[in-house]
C-alpha cells in the first residue's frame, strides 16, 4: 500500500511494487549533457536517488547519455554534477554512454551477424510511412555480408556511410509501433565532446539504454510514462543480446502551467536573449528556481510528495511555492523598504531625540539576529500610504507607535505640474506632518505603515518581480512556442531600505515588511544598489 509520511521528504515511504529488490537495487539517472537540469529532471534524479539510497540500500549511477554529439558540451556535464550536489544527491558512480562505444559497436555487429539487425537507407519520410502502413523496408532481408559492409561504411564516416543506419529486426507487423524495427545506430561525422573523431557512428537511445543498463548492473530502469510503449522493445533488446535482466518502471512526467520543460525550447530562449541565461529566475531550471528563492528542502519535499504517481497532471506553481514558504517564513529576517520615487518626507513632532534601538529581525525567532532601528523626527513614508490618510486620523508607524496626521501638502512645483489634480485633491503629497501619540492603542488603528528615518544610511535597492515566460497555460504539440512568449516578464521597483540591508549577502532570503519575501541576488557594495528577487509564496499562483 502506498504510504507517505507527511511532508518529510527524507522519510517518505513509497511501496511501488518494484520487483526483485531482494537481489539489490541499482538505479541510474541518465541526462543528456545538452542543457541545464530543469525541474522535470530534478524529479527523475530525486526519485532514482530515493529508491537507490533511501528506500533500499542500493546504488545510484549518474550516467551522461552522450550519444548525440550535436548538442552536448562539457559545460552542461559540469553544471549537472553541481546541480545534483546542490539537491543533496550523491551518485555512487559517474559514467558515460560513450565509455561503452566499443561494447555497443560489438553488440551491434553481433546483432547483424545473428540476423537480428540490418542496414537500411530508406529516406526518413518513407520510413515513417512504411512504419505506419506495416510495410517492410526493401533492405529488411539483405544479406549479412551486405549489412556488415554498410555498417563498416558508416563506421568510416564516408559520404555513402552517412546515408545508412542500422535497424533492429523485430516485427514490422507489431501493433506496438515501437517494435517496428527501431533504428539502433546512426552515422554522424560530427566530433564528439569526449571521444573526438574516434567514432562516426552513434547508438540510439533505444539501443544504448538496455545495453549499458545491463553492462552497468542496473537493476531497475526508471523512466517517464511516455516510454511505456518502448518497454517491450527494451526487453526484446536484452533478450536478443542475451543480456542481464533489467526491470522497467515508469513514473509521470512533470508538467507545470505556462512553463516549457524542454531543453530545445529552453535553449532557444537562452540564445534569443529573452532571459539572462540558464540560471535566470524565470527559467524552470534547478538553477533558475533556486535563484528565484526556492530552497532545496522545499524542492525535495514537493517533488517527493508527487511521488511515483503515474498520472500526468498539469500543475500550477502555487503548491511548490507554498511549500517553500513554510521553510523560509520562520528564518527570513524582516526589513523595511520605501519606494524611492514615491516617497513622502514627513516630520514627526513630539519625536524623542534621534536614537538607535536594537530589535529582533524576526519577531518570533530571535535566533535570526537583531537589527538597528533608527528613531528620529525625519522619516519617509510611501506615497500610496500617505494618499489614504485623512487629516486628524490616527495611524500606526509599525514598530514605533501611533501618530496623528496633522497636515498634508503638495509642493508648489507639483501643484503647478498638475493643477487639475491639485484642485481635485489627487496630486502627490510631497510633505506631511505627524504628531507622535505613543499612548494610542495600535490595535485600534486600521492603517499600519512602514517608515524609515532619514537619519541613517539608507541603502538603495532594486526589487524585481517576475512573471511567467508564457502567456498560455498549456502549450499544445502544434503550438509555436515563440508566439506565446510573454512580452513583459519582469517589473522593477527602486526603493530605499534600512541601514541593516547593507549587511545582507548574496543568496540571503529575507522579507521586506508589507512587500514580501526576497532573495538577495546582488549584495550592496560600493554604493551600488543591492538587487533583490521577489520570491513567490503561492498566493498569486506565480
Ligand atoms: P528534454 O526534453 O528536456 O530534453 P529529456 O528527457 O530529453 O528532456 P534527458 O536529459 O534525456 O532529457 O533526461 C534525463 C532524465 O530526466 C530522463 O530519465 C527523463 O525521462 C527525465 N525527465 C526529463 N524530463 C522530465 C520531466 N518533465 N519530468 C520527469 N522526468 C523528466
Ligand atoms: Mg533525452
Ligand atoms: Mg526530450
Amino acid at each position: 500500500m502506498a504510504k507517505k509520511a507527511e511532508g518529510k521528504s527524507d522519510q517518505g515511504n513509497y511501496d511501488i511494487g518494484l520487483q526483485g529488490t531482494e537481489k539489490g537495487v541499482v538505479t541510474r539517472f541518465p541526462p543528456e549533457p545538452s542543457g541545464y537540469l530543469h525541474i522535470g529532471h530534478a524529479k527523475a534524479a530525486l526519485l532514482n536517488d530515493y529508491f537507490a539510497h533511501k528506500k533500499y540500500q542500493g546504488k545510484l549511477i549518474l550516467r551522461f547519455d552522450d550519444t548525440n554529439p550535436t548538442n552536448e558540451k562539457q559545460e552542461f556535464e559540469d553544471s549537472i554534477v553541481k546541480d545534483l550536489e546542490l539537491m543533496g544527491i550523491k551518485p555512487d558512480q559517474v559514467t558515460h554512454t560513450s565509455d561503452y562505444f566499443q561494447e555497443l559497436y560489438d553488440a551491434a555487429v553481433k546483432m547483424i551477424k545473428s540476423g537480428k539487425a540490418y542496414a537500411d537507407n530508406t529516406p526518413q519520410d518513407i520510413l515513417r510511412d512504411e512504419r505506419m502502413k506495416l510495410i517492410d523496408s526493401k533492405h529488411r532481408n539483405d544479406s549479412i555480408e551486405d549489412n556488415l559492409a554498410h555498417f563498416e561504411e558508416m563506421k568510416a564516416g564516408t559520404e555513402e556511410g552517412t546515408t545508412w543506419f542500422i535497424r533492429a529486426k523485430i516485427n514490422m507487423q507489431d501493433p506496438n509501433g515501437a517494435m517496428r524495427d527501431p533504428v539502433i545506430y546512426r552515422c554522424s561525422p560530427q566530433a564528439h565532446h569526449r571521444t573526438g573523431d574516434a567514432w562516426k557512428i552513434y547508438p540510439t537511445y533505444d539501443f544504448a539504454c538496455p545495453v549499458v543498463d545491463a553492462l552497468e548492473g542496473v537493476t531497475h530502469a526508471l523512466r517517464t510514462t511516455e516510454y511505456n510503449d518502448r518497454d517491450a522493445q527494451f526487453q526484446w533488446m536484452l533478450k536478443a543480446m542475451d543480456l542481464r535482466h533489467v526491470y522497467n518502471w515508469n513514473f509521470a512526467r512533470m508538467a507545470f502551467v505556462r512553463t516549457f520543460l524542454s531543453k530545445r525550447k529552453l535553449t532557444k530562449v537562452v540564445e534569443n536573449g529573452g532571459v539572462w541565461g540558464w540560471d535566470d529566475p524565470r527559467m524552470p531550471t534547478v538553477r533558475g528556481i533556486r535563484r528565484r528563492g526556492m530552497t532545496v528542502p522545499a524542492l525535495q519535499e514537493f517533488i517527493l510528495s508527487q511521488g511515483p504517481s503515474k498520472s500526468i497532471t498539469l500543475m500550477d506553481w502555487t503548491k511548490i511555492w507554498a511549500t517553500n514558504k513554510k521553510y523560509i517564513d520562520p528564518i527570513a529576517g524582516r526589513y523595511t523598504a520605501i519606494d524611492t520615487k514615491d516617497k513622502v518626507t514627513v516630520t514627526v513632532t513630539g519625536a524623542p531625540a534621534t536614537h538607535t534601538d536594537l530589535k529582533d529581525l524576526h519577531a518570533k525567532n530571535p535566533a535570526v539576529g537583531q537589527k538597528k532601528v533608527v528613531f528620529s523626527k525625519n522619516i519617509i513614508l510611501d506615497q500610496t500610504d500617505v494618499a489614504s490618510f485623512e487629516e486628524g486620523e490616527e495611524i500606526t508607524l509599525m514598530n514605533w507607535g501611533n501618530a496623528i496626521v496633522k497636515s498634508k501638502s503638495t509642493s508648489v512645483v507639483d501643484a503647478l505640474k498638475s493643477p487639475l489634480a491639485t484642485l481635485s485633491g489627487n496630486a502627490p503629497i510631497s510633505s506631511l506632518e505627524l504628531e507622535l501619540h505613543l499612548q494610542g492603542d495600535v490595535k485600534k488603528t486600521s492603517k499600519k505603515v512602514t517608515w524609515l528615518s532619514t537619519d541613517q544610511e539608507l541603502i538603495p535597492v532594486k526589487l524585481y518581480e517576475f512573471d511567467y515566460l508564457l502567456t498560455k497555460d498549456k502549450l499544445e504539440e502544434e503550438d509555436e512556442f515563440e508566439k506565446f512568449l510573454n512580452p513583459t516578464t519582469s517589473t522593477l521597483t527602486e526603493c530605499l531600505a534600512d541601514c541593516n540591508v547593507a549587511d545582507l549577502k548574496e543568496d540571503d532570503i529575507m522579507q521586506f515588511d508589507r512587500k514580501g519575501f526576497f532573495r538577495v541576488d546582488k549584495a550592496f557594495k560600493n554604493g551600488e544598489a543591492a538587487v533583490f528577487f521577489q520570491i513567490p509564496t503561492g498566493k498569486a499562483g506565480k
